[in-house]
This record gives C-alpha cells, structure tokens and sequence, in this order.
C-alpha cells in the first residue's frame, strides 16, 4: 500500500494519535455536555425558586391591597349603599398608588363596577363561580384574551355583599422581570389552556419563540427528578414546566422556563476549540516526529536497499554503518556477506581463468590475453606458441600424477624467467600455450626455438632429474589462408604438424593442413568409392630372411580417384581416423584381404596377409567379434598391425581385445615401434608375435647413428620377449644384409618389392617361386 515505510509509519503513528485524540474529545463532550446538563437543571430549579418566590410577592402584594380596601368601612359603606362614585374613586386610588393593572368589583348578582373595560358590566358565569367557590381566589384569570394574576377579597358588611378584584397583567413586563431576575439566561413563555381549547403560548421573551405548539410540548413533558423538563431540539434547548395556580376551574397556564443549551456550550465550545487546536498541534508535531524517527530508521533500510540491489547487478557494495541498533548491525552483516561474496566471485573468477591443478592461467585466460594484445598491437606481429610435451602421457605414468603436474609448473616458470614478456597458460594436459610479440615469423620461430632448447635442460624435480623434449608450434595472428581456425587452434595444428616431420619447432602449414570442408567431402566421396570399387588393397611382401622366401603380406589400402588418381592411404587415412570414417574403411579392408587371400589360395599361394587396425578401431565394442566371426567362416588367415599408441590410449580395453585375438589363432603386430611412446613396461603384457621396427630407424640405422645401437637393442629384446622382428622401409641391400646380420627376421621394403595390386602381386610371387627353384636347381 506504501511504498515507503517511512510514509506508512507515519501514517500509522498519526491515525493512532487521531484515534486517540477523538477518545479524549468525545470524553471531554460527554463530561462537558452531562456537566452542563446538570448545571442548567441545577440553575433552572434555582430560577424556578426565584419565580416561586416573585409569584407569592406579588400576590402577596394584591392580596393585602385588596384586604385593605375591603375592610375599609367607607368603601364597604359605598359598596352596601351602591355608592359608585365613592367605589371609582377609592379603586382609582389605589390602582394608581399600586400600579395595577386591573382592579374592580363584582356585587353577589355579578354586577361588576370598574376602572378599565378589561371586564364588562356583568362577570361571566366562570368568575363568578370561582369567586363563590373561594370568596380569596389567587391565580392566573382570564379576562377577555388576556391573562392576568389576579387576586380576590370578599367584602363583608358583615355578611358577603361582594368581591374586590386586583389583577397584574402576564406578560412581556412580568416574564422579562423574571428573566433579568434569573442567574442564567432564561427565556420565559406563558402558556394557557382555556376549558378544552389547545394550549397556546401568551406572548413569549423577547428572544425568540418555539416553534412548537402547546400541545406538542405538553406530550414532551418528561419528569426528571423533581423538575417536568421538555426538550427542545428545534432550539437546541430544554425547558423546565411550572403550572400555575389557576383563579378558578376552567383555565389552566404553564410557565415555560426555556434555558438554551447553546448558549451554556459556549464556554465548553471554546475549551473544545482549545483540545482541538492542541490536538491539531500535537498530530503536527507526531506526523513530524515520526517522519524523522522513520527516516533514521528507513534511511538505513532504503541505503541497505540500494547496496542489496548493486549486489544483484554484481556491484560491489557496502553501506555504511551508524551507531549500535539492529540496523547498524544488519548493516555490518549486510557489508561481511557483500565481501564474502566478492571474495568468492573473485575464486570464482580465479578458477574460471586458471588451471585448477598448476594455478596457471588457462584456455580462456590466454584467449583473453590475446584480446588485450591485440588492441594494443599490431595483430601481424602477434604470434601464438603452443609448446607440446612430449610423450606426456607416458611420462605421467612414469612419475606419477602430482610430479608431473609440478613438471608443468616447473616449464612454465622457467620460460617466465628467461622471456619476462612472454605469458604462458596451459591449454590442455600436456600443452603450454604461449603469446608474445615478434617482428617477422623468423624471429617467432627463434623464439619458439629457444623455448624448447630452454625446456630440453634437465629439469630437477625435487630429487629428481628429468629429461623431457618439448615440440613447439607456431602461428601468426594473422592468418593469410582463412582457414577459420583460430590462432590457438592453428599453433595446434602446427605442433601436430612439426612432430610428424620429427622437428623441434615449426610454423603452421597449411597445405599440409588441408581444407576441413573438402576433408568432409573427401570422406563422403570415399565411402561412395568404397562402394563404386574405387578402393583396392596393395600387398607388400615380407621376406624371411633365414628361409630366404616370402612368406607374408602386408595389404595397404589404395584409392584410384577418378579425378585426382591414386591417392595414397597417408593422404585420408589419418583424416578418416579424425571424422570416424575409420571403421566401415577397416571392415571394408577385413573384407577385401579376405577375398584377395582367397583369390591367392586359388592360384597355391597361401600365406597370412597382415591389416592395420587403428587404435580407434581396436577399441570399438563391436569390431572384434565381428572379424573373428568374419576370420572363422572364411578360415581366413589374418594378422593386426596395432601401433602401441593404441594400446597406450586405452590399455584395459585394447589388451582384452587383443587377447581375443590371440586366443582366437589371429596374429597380433605391433607396428611402427620406436617411432611413438615405447615403453617397455606395455611391450611386455601385449600378447603381440611380431614387431615391425619403424623405418626412420632401419634407414637411419645405416647412416651409423645412434639408431643402429636401437635397432640391435629392440632386436635382442623382441627375441627375448619371444616375437619375431620385422625391419621396415628396406630400400637398398645394404640395409637388408646389415639386417640379416644382426639377426632381424623378416625384412619388408621398397627394395624387396613395393606393394602390389593382386594381378602384380601374383606376377611376383609365381616369379619368386620360378628364381627359387632356379636358385635350389
Ligand atoms: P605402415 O603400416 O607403416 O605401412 C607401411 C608403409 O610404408 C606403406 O605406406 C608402404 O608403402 C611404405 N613402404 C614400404 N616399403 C617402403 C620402403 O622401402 N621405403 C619407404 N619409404 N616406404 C615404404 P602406405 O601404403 O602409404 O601406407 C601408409 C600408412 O597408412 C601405413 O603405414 C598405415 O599406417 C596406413 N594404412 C595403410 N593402409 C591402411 C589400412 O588399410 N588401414 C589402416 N588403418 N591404416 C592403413
Ligand atoms: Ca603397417
Ligand atoms: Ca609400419
């Protein structure tokens, strides 16, 4: 309802006051208006009293003045003789002395002798009753339309011969005498009722008359007390009832003592009046106060309010804290909890934009960083570095979680140290990312360069020294190609890039990077070419070199495009590893050795023909079970080329599966060895019959490095391990004499034949078959 609680206190506070305030008024009226009752019955009996007392006095008055006179004996003497002369003169006198208003006789027959014409001649029939009944009669009389106080006395001479008769006439005189007598302000009404005729008013003070008749006053008579009170609403008044006595029957009259209310309220209006304007005074005062007192409460509030509201946003807020109330000390929680929170945004933001496991900065933290660099320079000049480790994995497992982590650490810190403007993240598990400023991609490069050299020094880990090689990627911010890869993702690429060309440190290539739009579209058209036998396997024979006869093959996919011609399996191989386009390509391939290995067997040629699986392969559920069940129907004779990477990915799985291969009489091979992650440890649970010693090693080997020491070793171990050693990439006879030397077992290159189609490879081998029996004639 408010929208301020400083408004709905006040509010509040002023309608309590209010409340309170017209309880007391209504009090102090009721007190007032019960008070003044009262005191005007109280004064209207003592004015009643008053009049009582009048009353008698002027009746009193009349009634010795007419004694007097008719106790006189001249005047009782005139009255016998009928002297009227006498009778004029004597009431004249008194009339005048005592300012009567009417005076006269009434002889026993009714004849009346007077001054004025107030009566006539004769009394009428009621005077004259009344006077027989009570010879002194007192009262109010009527005479003509007037009411008069009238007074009897009887003449006696001795006997009744008559009636003097004193009257004072009711009126305005007798009335407003009576109300200049009185205390309070009275208005004095006289009312009469002849015989059966309405009450009627004679005459009224001067202030006013009611407006009601007689009778309806008559009917509002209520006894209060000793008092007949009538209450007057039309004039805000009451009245008091006096009944007079009346001079004989047939006349009643009625004093009315009207007393205004109004005018006794006044005094108590203006007391009112004062309450009213104290009151009035005193909301003021209330409405104020409790306006401040609100404000200093809701001040507080409405601040705390605000700060609640900046914290909603994201604001950092605080409100200041005053004094030692419950507000002052929702204020100081309101500031710890604002601070809490900003503290842990701040966490927040920390483990949003850092590695959790180095405390490095991350992915999203050099993106950010390669925000700012850019607006602040050239983006041609801005390169990108992404420093791979390598055989990470490996050397994870060899030192354990913890140290390798502290591995990380150690490179980081350590480029940090030597290129202050160089800043490092950590982009994934094994990669380092870098950003710095060069002036051309040479200078990049020597930068690059010299980060792996820096990484390449033995790094001491608490006790420990290790050795690790680092291959470094690099990529300019500007990227001419377009090939919607972003920096990060292209110094990526060139890491991959760089180690497959078995180089320390390089820039990102791309046209050996390919086109990923058309690298879809060359997948799709593959799997159209699988179907439209576009697709076909050359078979690489592998010599025996003790026995000195072929007794194997390996079949390597071809693609005869029908546009781009031959296109060599290094050229879609890895791409169809990337997009998952492997698998139906390997079943494909099961397939197609099985039926070349059947054509073979129909022209006598039986020897096992050797596949390769990739690791993505080897691992997927359902690919074992369906070549082995492929393998036994067509009791075909088959081997699994697998490099160890494949086992290193996934040990548990891949040497389950190889284990069925084995079980199952399907050789398993371990390709390119030397070339990735060797490790001993995994060479000896892989039920492998064969390694196939990579062909950087055999050609370097005759060059006379270090490799030829490798080659001799991997021979010894592989023939210790219980496996057979093949030589790769064998291209002169060099090299396959140095072989045979040493001891390897079988021996397959360029220089013994280099793989065929099957019409090829049949030529060859029945010509093999032809020179051997030359050779054994
Ligand atoms: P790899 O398994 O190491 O196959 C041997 C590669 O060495 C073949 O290349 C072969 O032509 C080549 N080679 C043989 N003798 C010599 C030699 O004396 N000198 C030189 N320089 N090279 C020699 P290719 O056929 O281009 O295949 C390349 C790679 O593609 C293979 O390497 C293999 O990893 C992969 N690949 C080929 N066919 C398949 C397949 O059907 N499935 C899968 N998953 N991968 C395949
Ligand atoms: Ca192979
Ligand atoms: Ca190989």
């Amino acid at each position: 309802m408010f929208r301020r609680l400083s408004t709905e206190l006040a509010v509040v506070y002023a309608a309590l006051f209010g409340v309170v305030m017209l309880l007391i008024a209504s009090a102090v009226y009721l007190a007032v208006e019960s008070n003044s009752r009262q005191s005007v019955r109280a004064e209207m009996a003592a004015s009643s009293a008053v009049f009582d007392r009048l009353w008698k006095l002027r009746a009193d008055q009349l009634s010795q003045t007419a004694e007097i006179l008719a106790r006189d004996f001249g005047f009782r003497e005139a009255v016998a003789t009928g002297d009227e002369e006498t009778i004029r003169s004597a009431l004249d006198n008194l009339q005048s002395r005592f300012t009567l208003d009417t005076a006269f006789i009434v002889g026993l027959n009714g004849h009346v002798i007077s001054l004025d014409d107030t009566v006539g001649a004769a009394a009428d029939p009621a005077l004259l009753a009344a006077l027989n009944a009570k010879p002194d009669a007192s009262g109010v009389l009527m005479l003509g339309d007037s009411p008069f106080q009238a007074v009897a006395a009887p003449i006696n001479a001795p006997t009744l011969i008559g009636w003097v008769v004193f009257g004072q006439r009711l009126g305005a005189g007798v009335l407003g005498e009576l109300e200049n007598l009185s205390a309070i302000p009275l208005n004095a009404h006289l009312y009469i009722r002849a015989g059966d005729s309405p009450w009627d008013a004679i005459d009224a003070g001067e202030a006013g008359s009611i407006k009601v008749s007689g009778d309806e006053l008559a009917s509002r008579i209520t006894r209060d007390n000793d008092n007949l009170l009538i209450p007057i609403p039309e004039n805000n008044s009451i009245a008091g009832v006096k009944s007079l006595l009346s001079f004989g029957d047939g006349v009643n009259a009625a004093l009315l003592l009207e007393y205004s209310l109004t005018l006794n309220q006044a005094h108590y209006r203006s007391m009112m009046l004062k309450i009213l304007v104290i009151g009035a005074i005193g909301l003021g005062a209330l409405i104020l106060g409790s306006w401040l007192v609100s404000g200093r409460v809701t001040g507080p509030v409405s601040s705390l309010r605000a700060a609640a509201a900046r914290l909603a946003r994201g604001e950092l807020a605080e409100v200041r804290v005053a004094g030692r109330n419950e507000i002052a000390e929702l204020a100081a929680n309101f500031n710890t909890m604002s601070g809490e929170i900003a503290a842990r945004e701040q966490r927040i933001t920390h483990l949003a934009l850092h590695d959790h496991d180095t405390g490095l900065p991350n992915l999203r933290s050099m993106e950010a960083r390669l925000g700012d660099m850019r607006r602040q320079h050239d983006p041609g000049r801005l390169f990108g570095a992404m420093i791979g480790i390598d055989r990470f994995q490996h050397v994870r497992s060899a030192i354990g979680h913890a140290a390798s982590t502290r591995l990380i650490g150690e490179i980081a810190a350590r480029i940090s140290a030597a290129y202050p403007e160089v800043s490092v993240a950590r982009v994934t598990t094994d990669m380092i990312g870098a950003t710095f400023h060069a002036d051309s991609a040479e200078a990049a490069l020597r930068t690059a360069a010299a980060i792996a050299d820096l990484i390449s020094r033995p790094m001491r880990l608490g006790d420990d020294s290790i050795d690790v090689l680092a291959t470094v990627g690099v990529a300019c911010d500007v990227d001419d190609a377009d090939t919607r890869l972003s920096l990060i993702e292209r110094a990526e690429v060139a890491v991959e890039q760089t180690r497959a060309r078995r180089e320390r440190c390089g820039l990102f290539d791309r046209k050996a990077y390919g086109d990923p739009a058309s690298a879809l579209s060359l997948m799709s058209s593959m799997i159209a070419g699988l179907g439209r036998g576009e697709l076909f396997l050359a078979h690489q024979p592998k010599l025996d070199l003790k026995a000195g006869r072929v007794k194997g093959a390996e079949s390597l996919v071809r693609w005869r495009h029908p546009e781009r011609g031959l296109i060599g399996p290094d050229n879609f191989i890895p791409m169809a590893e990337e997009t998952g386009h492997i698998r139906p390509l390997t079943d494909w391939v099961l397939d197609r050795a099985i039926a070349d290995q059947r054509r073979m067997r129909e022209v006598g040629i039986d020897i096992p023909l050797a596949i390769n699986v990739s690791g993505r392969v080897i691992t997927d559920p359902g690919f074992a079970e369906r070549a082995l069940r492929q393998i036994r129907r067509a009791d075909a004779h088959l081997t699994f080329e697998i490099t160890e990477t494949a086992v290193i990915d996934n040990p548990t799985l891949a040497l389950d599966v190889m284990n069925e291969f084995a079980r199952n009489g399907v050789g398993v091979s371990i390709d390119d060895y030397g070339s990735g992650l060797s490790s001993l440890s995994y060479l000896r649970t892989i039920p492998a019959q064969e390694l196939k010693i990579d062909r950087v090693f055999v050609q370097g080997m005759v060059r006379g490095n270090s490799d030829f020491l490798l080659v001799k070793s991997t021979i010894e171990l592989a023939h210790s391990l219980g496996m057979t050693i093949t030589a790769e990439g064998v291209e002169n006879a060099d090299t396959l004499a140095l072989l045979t030397a040493m001891g390897a077992d079988v021996a397959q290159g360029y220089f013994i034949a280099r793989p065929l189609a099957n019409a090829d490879f049949l030529d060859f081998m029945e010509k093999a078959r032809a020179s051997a029996a030359v050779r054994s004639a």
